[in-house]
């Protein structure tokens, strides 16, 4: 950096100047030496090095009392400010500047053609991202245990093939705008009194592309389908989202594509209910096993079978846990257990020769004493008609 400028001059304001006009100023001098409109000229790009330098000086009010008081020397290397060169890194990308200034001035959404129109000027550098999009995927319980690939295909804008991106038919890109000579605003008089209006043609960006791609009309996209094949980490459960970067919308006239945020369901499954990580089943079990105890098997997801033991005498409800082989918990990097909850089920449709063992169990006076739960319960009743 060189000292003793004077950024008044090269912004040329002066030193009263507020805000308001410093900003004005700098946003026409920018349009007018910005690198973009002039393409290899050394003496440009260093007015426009020159102009940012100023503006960035000028615009924070500390510094710039720093300035009005030290001069710019307070700004170089181990200057006496204290100020150091922070400011100056802002500079490493002067195109961002310039976005953030056009940001503040017409606003970066604004409405409808100028909103677009505008964003033409800096190229893709400032060129915004497309849209993220959504996708609703449901795979099965099984898949959702391990990864799993999967080929999907939606509807999208995808990057005109045609300009490539830019919105324009042949290479020699957007032109300066013919209703304003490329200023991007046009000089109203009212009376005395000037006004400095938005230029309605071009939409403030000072270009316009006059020879729009035939194919997107000078948006740089066109709808089309897009293929993909996805990777669904094992762990991914309901309502899990799964973030696939630079799959969604291709951008307006080069800008970015936004992501792809895929929605991932469960389907239900005919064994399993989900709850976190962990599996949860019902088994029925004959009311001899439940008796006499036996062997329970059980399939889980990967179709590996797990042997319980039935301890003889086992009651309704009660549950059985096959450890660590349930859904996988990608946070704490562990799997799930499967929880069987046993229900004994009481035969129906008795043979005549079965209905008379079942006689005996019930005639004999001790049976009673083989079913505690049921005894208790009986005395309570008996308690209450008393
Ligand atoms: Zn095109
Ligand atoms: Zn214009």
């Amino acid at each position: 950096m060189s000292t003793g400028k004077d950024y008044y001059a090269i912004l040329g304001v002066n030193k009263t100047a507020s805000q308001e006009e410093i900003k004005k100023a700098y946003r026409k001098l920018a349009l007018k030496y910005h690198p973009d409109r002039n393409p290899g000229d050394k003496t440009a790009e260093e007015k426009f090095k020159e102009i940012n330098e100023a503006y960035d000086i000028l615009k924070d009010e500390q510094k710039r009392a720093a300035y009005d008081h030290y001069g710019s020397s307070a700004f170089q290397n181990g200057g006496a400010s204290g100020f150091s060169n922070q400011g100056f890194k802002d500079f490493a990308d002067f195109s961002d500047i310039f976005s953030n200034m056009f940001g503040d001035i017409f606003g970066n959404s604004s409405g409808g053609n100028s909103g677009y129109r505008n964003r033409r000027y800096s190229e893709a550098r400032s060129s915004p991202p497309g849209a993220n999009i959504r996708y609703d995927i449901t795979i099965t319980l099984e898949e959702a245990l391990v990864n799993t690939k999967k080929k999907i295909k939606y509807k999208t804008y995808n990057k005109c093939s045609r300009c490539n991106g830019s919105g324009c038919e042949n290479s020699k890109g957007p032109s300066a705008c013919p209703q304003c000579g490329g200023r991007g605003s046009v000089r109203q008089q009212h009376g005395f009194i000037t006004i400095d209006t938005i230029c309605q043609h071009c939409g403030g960006s000072g270009s316009v592309i006059s020879n729009p791609c035939k194919e997107c009309h000078g948006s740089g996209r066109v709808i089309g389908e897009r293929n993909l094949e996805i990777n669904i980490p094992a762990g991914i459960g309901a309502s899990n989202e799964l973030l696939v970067k630079q799959e969604g919308e291709a951008g307006y006239q080069g800008g970015p594509n936004g992501d792809l945020i895929i929605f991932v369901n469960l389907l239900p499954h005919d064994f399993f209910t989900v709850k976190g990580v962990d599996l949860h089943c019902t088994v029925y079990i004959p009311i001899t096993t439940a008796i006499l105890g036996g062997e329970l098997i059980v399939n889980d997801l990967s179709g590996k079978d797990h042997t319980i033991k039935i301890p003889h005498g086992t009651q309704s409800n009660t549950q059985f846990v096959i450890s660590s082989c349930g859904l996988y918990n990608r946070s704490t990097r562990r799997y799930g257990d499967i929880f069987v909850n046993i229900i004994v089920e009481t035969p129906v449709d008795l043979s005549k020769s079965q209905q008379e063992v079942m006689e005996k169990f019930y005639k004999d006076p001790a049976f009673i004493n083989n079913n505690p739960k049921s005894k208790y319960s009986q005395e309570q009743i008996n308690k209450l008609k008393k």
